[in-house]
């Protein structure tokens, strides 16, 4: 259908395109291109509020257009961002939106700025081999993840609208092709800074990197030392993320530099998956041989991360390369600490520990004891914690029946439950904040996902995304989604790099 055709004085997005307006050089225009017969699949209609948009929700077919590209709003400057990225540690120096498109930015109703995303929306001059489409599956993947972690309150991208292309897109078998828009608060990644490093144009490092400041971390603006404390800034940004991916269980995937973004937030759900059983070596991606991205060595890996990162920096730390190095080593060496801190705030709150200073080692020896047996029991991590929460309240008998071994974990128990830490109701609602009891399982998301995509049947795909929205609220009849799957379905569970 011709865009002219649609009514378009329905849709407003107040944009307002900082990257587009001041960072010229970095980008490529480009437009989306046109689909067929395009069909809207999910909106999200409270989050196109918060972003101020005015969409009419009476109108699908509308909606459709606009989310596939084939209606752009007015005041939209489609851009294809360029960046490169370590890749499995190899670097990458091209590698930029070859599948998504930055329509703009808007301004929320707390005045943050968001970027506008399409992904999914066709060839890019950054496509390289790629067809610049997406599949309906890792699309709605996207949403369930993505909205999983925005409900559990960690930092993430979310999706705003998935449409179906009415296009086939060839993967290892055909699939019914999709575009999902995308909300960030930026798309700006630690690969955005190497592209113009790696090719020696410190001119764009440093608009970049003072614009980024400017939108991510405008109190450093006038600071001494301020690319210095950018990057300490993006450092202690991603240890608190990373704490609270290890605190749900979640398992990125594909830690490339070019996923990690500068604002901490997550992006990407494309082969990433939440454990079950606590085992730090747990690793699903099918392409992860080594084990790089497992569960265990996400800290790790942000941390070498932030490395690649401060090397861009490096003339903008200090003109003297030796100083620079010296200044920059120190921020990345903080890292484990800056990580360990946050990581011990985590979990003992899952743990319902006090913050009393006094028993800060004892405590730590009390959450390793923890973790060791759910290891040594292969116990599943999320109704572990959760079950916990009830053994506060003198209840746990849910907690003894997931363990092989129960009396170890009862004189665990009698000493967790020592000297201060009576079991209370208070404690346990506390507990019950901190551990969730619905995480996106799976084989729930597999599901969903298969029915979507194969069997045009959204419905397990709903309901799975209504109880995912509220992680920590226990509701009835949900025992299927608060159940891991079975052993035999995550020994053999794999996922793949979403394309
Ligand atoms: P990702 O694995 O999604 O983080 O993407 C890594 C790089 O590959 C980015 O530059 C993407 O734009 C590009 N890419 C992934 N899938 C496609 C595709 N189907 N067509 C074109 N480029 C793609
Ligand atoms: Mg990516």
């Amino acid at each position: 259908m011709d865009s002219q055709a649609y009514p378009t004085d329905k849709i407003t997005f107040p944009f307002d395109n900082s990257y587009f307006r001041e960072l010229p050089g970095l980008y490529i225009p480009h437009q989306p291109e046109q689909r067929a017969t395009p069909q809207l699949l999910y909106f999200n209609s409270p989050l196109a509020d918060e972003l101020l948009l005015k969409l009419p929700e009476d109108a699908p077919e509308l909606l459709a257009a606009l989310f596939t590209g084939n209606l752009i709003p007015e005041g939209a400057e489609p851009i294809a961002q360029a960046y490169a990225g370590h890749q499995f540690g190899h670097f990458s120096p091209q590698l930029g939106d070859g599948r998504a498109l930055i329509l703009g930015e808007v301004l929320d109703k707390q005045q943050q700025r968001y970027d506008i995303c399409f992904k999914g929306s066709g060839r890019t001059p950054f496509s390289r081999n790629g067809d610049g489409k997406a599949a309906i599956g890792p699309m709605l993947r996207e949403v369930l993840v993505g909205e999983a972690m925005h409900a559990l309150g960690i930092p993430t991208t979310r999706a705003l609208a998935v449409t179906a292309t009415g296009e086939q897109v060839v993967r290892d078998k055909v699939l019914p092709g999709s575009v999902l828009t995308r909300v960030a608060s930026s798309h700006i990644r630690i690969g955005t800074f190497q592209y113009f490093a790696a090719r020696g144009q410190q001119d764009y490092v440093k608009k970049l990197a003072d614009y980024t400041i400017a939108r991510h971390y405008a109190e450093l603006i006038d600071s001494e030392d301020c690319y210095l404390n950018f990057l300490a800034a993006v450092s202690q940004k991603q240890a608190t993320l990373i704490a609270q991916w290890m605190s749900v269980g979640f398992i990125h995937g594909v830690m490339n530099t070019d996923n990690m973004t500068i604002s901490g937030e997550t992006i990407d759900y494309g082969p990433c998956a939440f454990m079950d059983s606590y085992k730090p070596d747990t690793v699903f991606s099918s392409i992860d041989e080594h084990g790089r991205y497992a569960y265990g060595n996400q800290p790790l890996i942000a941390q070498w991360n932030l490395a690649r990162l401060a090397e861009t920096l490096l003339s903008l730390i200090h003109p003297e390369q030796s100083q620079a190095i010296a200044a920059a080593t120190e921020v990345i060496e903080s890292f484990p600490e800056l990580y360990q801190h946050e990581w011990q705030q985590k979990f003992r709150a899952k743990a319902g520990l006090t913050d009393s200073i006094a028993t800060i080692e004892s405590d730590s020896q009390l959450i390793s004891d923890w973790l060791d047996f759910l290891h040594a029991q292969n116990i599943d991590f999320t109704l572990a914690f959760r079950y916990l929460a009830d053994a506060a309240e003198g209840k746990p008998e849910a907690l003894l029946d997931l363990a092989s071994d129960p009396a170890t974990i009862k004189d665990w128990l009698t000493r967790w439950q020592q000297p201060d830490a009576k079991p209370t109701s208070h404690r346990a609602t506390h507990m019950r904040k901190h551990n969730p009891l619905y995480i996106p399982r799976n084989h729930l998301v597999e599901e969903a996902l298969n029915a979507a995509s194969q069997d045009n049947n959204l419905t397990p795909f709903e309901n799975l995304l209504d109880t995912l929205k509220h992680p920590y609220q226990e509701t009835p009849d949900t025992e299927q989604y608060k159940t891991p799957a079975s052993d035999s379905f995550t020994s053999c569970y794999r996922t793949f790099c979403g394309t």
